[in-house]
């Protein structure tokens, strides 16, 4: 997550007093911090913008994990390589 303010990577933590989750920027000068719940909120707020409905999530359902796997082929592999040499070893 990105610093609105400076564009420079946040990092979390939860305020001891409140128990409340926040994104605080560590630019120096920077200060910019924001409460975590809200910002979570607005975010899958956006992102139900996104969500397929209907006739058509099948097929964008199948295709994207398609895509995914195709994506990733290097990783499985990989993966699959190092267990082989697990079982030689
Ligand atoms: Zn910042």
């Amino acid at each position: 997550m990105k610093c609105e303010v400076c564009n420079e990577s946040m990092r979390g933590y939860i305020a001891n007093d409140t128990d409340t989750p926040y994104y605080k920027c560590n630019t120096p000068g920077c200060k910019c911090n924001r409460n975590a719940n809200l910002l979570n909120r607005q975010f899958r707020e956006k992102l139900n913008a996104f969500a397929v409905k209907g006739k058509c999530y099948k097929l964008i359902d199948r295709y994207l994990k398609y895509t995914f796997k195709q994506m990733n082929s290097s990783l499985a592999l990989k993966i699959k390589r190092q267990k082989e040499q697990g079982l030689q070893n």
